[in-house]
C-alpha cells in the first residue's frame, strides 16, 4: 500500500489574536529546527483563527518555514453579498494549505449537516486547498455501538459527488466527540477501528488508489504522552490536534511520535 506522509495539523478554534499567533508560531518553527530531535517526514499545520492567517503568512513566507497552515472553516458561497462570510478564494489568497470543514463544534453549535460540509469540501478543493474533512460519533451513539455505521454515513453525505482523485488528496479526521477537549482519549485500538472503516468505505466507493492515498486522521485529546501508541496503527495518517497544539512544546512533541 502507498507511503502516506504523516500530518499533525493544530486546531487553535477561537484562541490567540495575531500577535500571540506569531509568537506561537516561532516557538514551534524553534522547537522543530531542534537538531536533537528526528522529525522525520511529518508535515505540520497549524490552523489559526481566520483574523491570524496574514500574521501567519507573512512569519512562514519571511522566513521560510517549512510549516503549513490552513483555516477553520469556509464559506459555502463563492463570495458576493453574504455579510461576515470568508470565501474559499480569499483563503487560497493568503496561502492556505487547509481548510477543516464539519469540525463537531460547528456541526453542534452552527448546525451544520453533511450536505453543508460536503459543499465546503468541494469549494476548498476547487480553490486549490485540501480539505480536512471532520467525522465521528457522539457519546450516545458510541454507547450504544453504532459509532461505524454512524461514522461512515457522515463520511458518505460529507464526501458525496467527489471523485476518485479528489477524495483520494483530501484528509478525513476521525474525531469522537466524547474524546474532544474531555482529556478522554480513543485507546488506539478504538482509533484505528473507525479509520480503518472510513479507509475501507473510500476503497468500496472510490478504488484502491484512492484509499490507499486518502489521509486519515485522529482527533481527540491528543497529547505528546498518547500519540506515540495512536500512530503505530496502519491506518492512523495523523492528528487533529486541538488543546496541546496551543503549547509548542507540546505539540512538537507530538510532531516527534516517532
Ligand atoms: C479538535 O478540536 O479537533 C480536538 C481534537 O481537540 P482536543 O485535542 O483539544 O481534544
Amino acid at each position: 500500500s502507498a507511503k502516506r506522509t504523516p500530518l499533525m495539523a493544530g486546531n487553535w478554534k477561537s484562541n490567540l489574536n495575531h500577535q500571540e499567533a506569531v509568537v506561537l508560531v516561532q516557538k514551534l518553527a524553534w522547537t522543530l529546527s531542534d537538531k536533537r530531535h528526528d522529525y522525520g517526514k511529518v508535515e505540520v499545520a497549524v490552523l489559526p483563527p481566520f483574523t491570524d492567517l496574514r500574521s501567519v503568512q507573512t512569519l512562514v513566507d519571511g522566513d521560510r518555514l517549512s510549516i503549513k497552515y490552513g483555516a477553520q472553516d469556509v464559506s459555502e458561497h463563492d463570495g458576493g453579498a453574504y455579510t461576515g462570510e470568508i470565501s474559499a478564494a480569499m483563503l487560497a489568497k493568503l496561502g492556505c494549505s487547509y481548510v477543516v470543514v464539519g469540525h463537531s463544534e460547528r456541526r453542534e453549535y452552527h448546525s451544520e449537516t453533511d450536505q453543508l460540509v460536503n459543499t465546503k469540501a468541494g469549494k476548498a478543493i476547487a480553490a486549490g486547498m485540501v480539505p480536512i474533512v471532520c467525522v465521528g460519533e457522539g457519546l450516545e451513539v458510541r454507547q450504544a455501538g453504532e459509532h461505524v455505521p454512524f461514522t461512515l454515513a457522515q463520511l458518505d453525505g460529507s464526501l458525496a459527488g467527489l471523485t476518485a482523485e479528489q477524495v483520494g488528496a483530501l484528509v478525513v479526521a476521525y474525531e469522537p466527540v466524547w474524546a474532544i477537549g474531555t482529556g478522554e482519549v480513543a485507546t488506539p485500538d478504538d482509533a484505528q477501528e473507525v479509520c480503518a472503516a472510513i479507509r475501507e468505505r473510500v476503497r468500496e466507493v472510490h478504488g484502491d488508489a484512492a484509499a490507499d492515498a486518502v489521509r486519515v486522521l485522529y482527533g481527540g485529546s491528543v497529547k505528546a504522552a498518547n500519540i506515540a501508541g495512536i500512530m503505530e496503527r496502519p491506518d492512523i495518517d495523523g492528528a487533529l490536534v486541538g488543546g496541546a497544539s496551543l503549547q509548542p512544546d507540546e505539540f512538537g512533541g507530538i510532531c516527534r511520535f516517532h
